[in-house]
């Protein structure tokens, strides 16, 4: 009888105790932990994001979500590359205010940093979704699906419950977006990261958050952008009456993180050129290049991208000439 009683405590401290280690388990492996929510201006927040690509460690989650808080909402730009990162990324939100989000915003096709949105319709069907309309289009086109299958490959199957949830707003160049005491300016660009990219400009808070079309600490990818593009959208940010800059990917900071990232852009097309006039090719042209940019050989890919990059830079500097 007492051996049967141990038993029936042991089964049930067992389970306690199961119970407890999921919980601790759920709470240990919440997307974003590791991510600490950062206040950069009177109502903006931002989350800096893993450098690296998607990969089952990291579940798709590496970009920078950023949120402002207005009197009565909620604005997301950029809720991650999965559902599971959007829906994180909402209980953090909710930790700061009870506001609904009420619009979200994305900077661009590339679905690291969308994929998310998700988790903002699941949240309330009354959710606005905006985008350059190139984006939009595109999504529909068949690129939505392309970054769906790309996030599951590259996760192992983590970020199995997203579907494409394709932004409904076309934006307008310039277009501003009055939400209670906050004004979203968009920026929407030619061909710079991408054919799709918008900034957002945060007027009250003087912040921009760039997309992709400035990355910080980590070596971008321009496979489907242009150097020149690139670079003139930098100068044209760097106009703009703002103090603090989220980029696509690394620390926020403020207008250096412009500087220095056209600095990158310039040194890898000018470079590429130079060697290009002089008959070189592009496997010859690369160690010349990494010689050049030895301020940015720590940036996190550096070693990874440069290849490629040197390549996109000389199909670009051969349209250019021709
Ligand atoms: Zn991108």
């Amino acid at each position: 009888m007492g051996k049967q009683y141990n038993s029936i405590l042991g089964g049930i401290l067992v389970s306690f105790l199961i119970t407890l280690s999921a919980s601790a388990k759920e709470q240990a492996t919440d997307i974003l932990s590791g991510y600490e929510t950062t206040k950069i201006a009177g109502h903006t927040w931002f989350i800096p994001g893993p450098l690296e690509g998607p990969n089952p460690k990291n579940r798709g989650f590496m970009n920078n979500p950023a949120f402002v808080v207005t009197e009565k909402s909620v604005i997301v730009v950029d809720p991650g590359g999965t559902v599971e990162a959007g829906r994180a990324l909402l209980k953090r939100i909710q930790k700061q205010t009870k506001n609904p989000v009420t619009h979200v915003f994305t900077t661009h096709i590339h679905g690291d940093h969308w994929l998310g949105n998700q988790a903002f319709v699941e949240n309330n069907k009354e959710v606005k979704l905006y985008a350059h309309p190139k984006m939009i289009e595109l999504a529909k086109g068949g690129e939505a699906q392309v970054w769906i299958d790309m996030m599951m490959d590259r996760t192992e199957g983590a970020s199995k419950e997203t579907v494409a949830t394709i932004p409904t707003e076309a934006l307008t160049d310039q277009q501003e977006i009055k939400i209670d005491n906050i004004t979203i300016k968009a920026h929407l660009n030619e061909k710079a990261h991408t054919l799709t990219d918008a900034m957002y400009e945060i007027v009250e808070d003087k912040v921009l958050i760039t997309g992709d079309n400035a990355f910080n600490n980590r070596a971008p990818r321009l496979d489907d952008g242009t150097y020149l593009g690139n670079i003139a959208v930098m100068d044209k940010a760097l106009k703009l009456p703002i103090e603090i800059v989220v980029p696509g990917h690394g620390p926020t900071g403020g207008k250096e993180v412009l500087e220095n990232f056209k600095e990158f852009l310039s040194l890898v097309y000018n470079t590429t050129k130079k060697h290009m006039d002089n008959d070189l090719e592009a496997h010859e042209i690369k160690p010349k290049v990494i010689e050049v940019m030895s301020k940015f050989k720590d940036w996190t890919n550096f070693q990874g991208a440069i290849g490629k990059l040197v390549s996109v830079a000389s199909l670009e500097v051969e349209e250019n000439d021709f």
